[in-house]
C-alpha cells in the first residue's frame, strides 16, 4: 500500500479518531488470519456518537448547495485517486478478486458523483392555491440525523450508496458498517474527513451489533435508518423502530431467477450467467440464485455451464489470474454445502463441484433442481448455479414468482415481446431483460431497468433523505 494511513482501525466520533478499551478481531478469509482490530464500543460511546451526529446535524443542515457540491466532488476525486489502495483493503477483508474490488471501489464513487450532480437539479415548486392570493410552495427540507446500517458483501458501495444521498440532502449520518469488513467504511470516512466535512456531519462506529442496531432504533433523534442486509435482520430493526417512528429503507435479500428461453445463443448466455454469478464469489443479493432453462436445450445447457464453470481458478483474490476467492468465512461454507445435501437427498445431480477446502468452495452447478428443496427457497450466496426445467411459460412464472422475496429477475430471449409479456408478470423490482444476441455483457448487472434497484442511480435517492414541507402563502 502507497498510503498506509488509509488502514485505520480507529472509529470517528466528532471530528476524532477514536480508540476503545475493548476490541474486535478482523480476519481476511484467505486464510482466517487477523489483519487488525476495530473498536467495540460500550452503549455510551454509542450514545456520544448518536449525541454527535445529533448536533451535526444542526451544522450541516445548514450548508449551502455549493457546500454540498463541493464536499461529495472532494469526496468522490479522493475514492477514485486511492482505487487500489481501497480495492486492496476490500480484498484483505472481503475476499473478492483484486479486479472486482477495484469495481466496486469505481461502483461505490459513482453514487457520490451521482448525488452532487442531482444536487443542480434538485428543486421546489410553487403551486396557485384556491384563490389568486393563495400560493403553495413545496419544499424538501433534510429528514434529520440519519443512520444506516451496511453489510460485508459490498462494503464499499453500499456505505456510498447511503451517506451520498444523505449528505447531500442536508443529514447528518452515524455509519454501523459489518463487523467482518469495517476498514473498507473506516477509509471512506477517512477520505471523507480529508474532503473537509465538518465534524459530526458523518460519524462511524463500530462494535456489538445488537447492541449499536438497538441504541439507534430506539433513539428518536435519528430520524431515519437506512439498512442493508438480511431479511431478518431487517425485521428485528423494522419492530425495534416502532418507538421512534423512525423512517426506515430495507434492503433485504434476494432470489433472483435467471430464465433462459430456447432461442438464445448458449455460449453467450453461459458465459454472462457465469459472469454474474461469479461477482462478488455469488455472494450478493441480486446474483442468479435459481437458473431456469427451457427444456429444449436443457441438457445441452447445463453441459456447457458446468464445462465452463468448473474450469475457474479459485484462491486468494489478490493473486493474479483468480475468479474466484473465499467465501466469507466457514459458516457461509457449511450454508452452502448444507443446501446441496438438501437438493441431492431430493433428486438433484450435482455435475461439477460440490465441496469445499479451508473457506474456498468449487464451482458447482447442480441440475434437476425443484421447488420442494432448501436451496429453492434459500439465498444460496456461493458459487452455486441450481438449474430447473422448464417447459410452459405459465408454469414458469408460477415457480419463479414462489419466493418471499422480489428483489431481481433475468430473462434472456431474442423473443422481446414475450420477454415483455414475462417481465409484466414477474413479481420483481428489477428485470433485466437481454436480448441475447447482443454483445451488451453488462446486461446481467444492469439491464433496461437497472435504475430500478433500490436508489441505486435514481434522483429518488435524494427524496429518501428528505421531507416534504409544505408553505401555504396568504396575500
Ligand atoms: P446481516 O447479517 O443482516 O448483517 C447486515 C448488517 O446488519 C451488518 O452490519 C451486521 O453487523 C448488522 N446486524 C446484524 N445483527 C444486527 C442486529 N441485531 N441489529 C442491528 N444490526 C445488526 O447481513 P449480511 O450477512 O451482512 O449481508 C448479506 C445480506 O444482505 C444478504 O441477505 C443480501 O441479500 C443482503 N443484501 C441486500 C442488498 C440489497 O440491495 N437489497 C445489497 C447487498 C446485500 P455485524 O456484521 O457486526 O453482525
Amino acid at each position: 500500500m502507497n498510503n498506509l494511513e488509509l488502514f485505520n482501525n480507529k472509529n470517528y466520533i466528532n471530528g476524532k479518531w477514536l480508540v476503545s478499551s475493548s476490541l474486535l478481531p478482523v480476519s481476511n478469509p484467505a486464510n482466517d488470519k487477523v489483519i487488525g482490530y476495530v473498536p467495540n464500543l460500550n452503549s455510551s460511546e454509542v450514545k456520544q456518537a448518536i449525541d454527535s451526529t445529533a448536533e451535526g446535524f444542526i451544522i450541516w443542515s445548514k450548508s449551502t448547495i455549493k457546500e454540498r457540491y463541493d464536499f461529495l466532488t472532494n469526496w468522490y476525486q479522493l475514492i477514485v485517486k486511492n482505487v487500489d489502495e481501497l480495492a486492496y483493503i476490500l480484498t484483505l477483508e472481503q475476499g473478492k478478486i483484486i479486479s472486482d474490488a477495484k469495481a466496486e471501489v469505481l461502483y461505490a464513487a459513482s453514487f457520490v458523483e451521482w448525488f452532487a450532480l442531482s444536487l443542480m437539479t434538485h428543486s421546489s415548486y410553487i403551486r396557485i392555491g384556491n384563490n389568486s392570493s393563495h400560493k403553495i410552495i413545496t419544499e424538501h427540507e433534510p429528514i434529520g440525523p440519519v443512520a444506516a446500517i451496511t453489510p460485508w458483501n459490498f462494503p464499499l458501495a453500499m456505505v456510498t450508496r447511503k451517506a451520498a444521498p444523505a449528505l447531500a440532502a442536508g443529514c447528518s449520518i452515524l455509519l454501523k458498517p459489518s463487523s467482518q469488513t469495517p476498514f473498507s467504511a473506516l477509509m471512506l470516512v477517512f477520505l471523507a474527513e480529508q474532503a473537509k466535512l465538518p465534524a459530526g456531519v458523518f460519524n462511524v462506529i463500530t462494535g456489538e451489533a445488537a447492541l449499536i442496531g438497538k441504541l439507534i432504533c430506539e433513539d428518536f433523534r435519528i430520524r431515519k435508518l437506512s439498512f442493508t442486509g438480511s431479511t431478518e435482520i431487517g425485521k428485528t430493526l423494522y419492530a425495534q423502530s416502532a418507538s421512534s417512528l423512525k423512517k426506515l429503507s430495507l434492503e433485504l435479500g434476494g432470489n433472483a431467477p435467471f430464465i433462459i428461453l430456447n432461442d438464445v445463443n448458449i455460449e453467450q448466455v453461459t458465459d454472462d450467467l457465469i459472469r454474474a454469478k461469479t461477482r462478488s464469489n455469488g455472494q450478493s443479493c441480486t446474483s442468479p440464485n435459481r437458473i431456469y432453462i427451457h427444456q429444449d436445450i436443457y441438457n445441452h445447457f447445463v453441459d456447457v455451464l458446468s464445462a465452463k464453470f468448473s474450469k475457474l481458478k479459485i484462491g486468494n483474490g489478490l493473486d493474479a489470474d483468480i475468479c474466484l476467492g473465499p467465501l466469507i468465512n466457514k459458516k457461509a461454507c457449511h450454508h452452502v454445502q448444507s443446501l446441496l445435501e438438501d437438493a441431492t437427498k431430493h433428486g438433484a445431480n450435482i455435475l461439477c463441484g460440490g465441496k469445499f477446502k479451508d473457506n474456498f468452495f468449487e464451482p458447482t452447478v447442480v441440475k434437476n433442481c425443484h421447488d420442494g428443496m432448501q436451496i429453492f427457497k434459500a439465498e444460496i450466496f456461493g458459487p452455486v448455479l441450481a438449474c430447473y426445467e422448464f417447459s410452459e411459460i405459465s408454469a414458469l412464472i408460477q415457480s419463479a414468482n414462489n419466493t418471499e422475496y422480489g428483489l431481481q429477475a433475468y430473462i434472456y430471449t431474442k423473443d422481446i415481446s414475450l420477454a415483455q409479456k414475462i417481465t409484466a408478470d414477474l413479481d420483481f423490482g428489477m428485470v433485466s431483460v437481454n436480448s441475447a444476441s447482443a454483445s451488451n455483457t453488462k446486461a446481467p448487472f444492469g439491464g433496461r431497468k437497472a435504475s430500478g434497484f433500490g436508489i441505486e442511480g435514481s434522483h429518488e435517492g435524494l427524496l429518501e433523505y428528505m421531507n416534504i414541507k409544505y408553505i401555504n402563502m396568504q396575500y
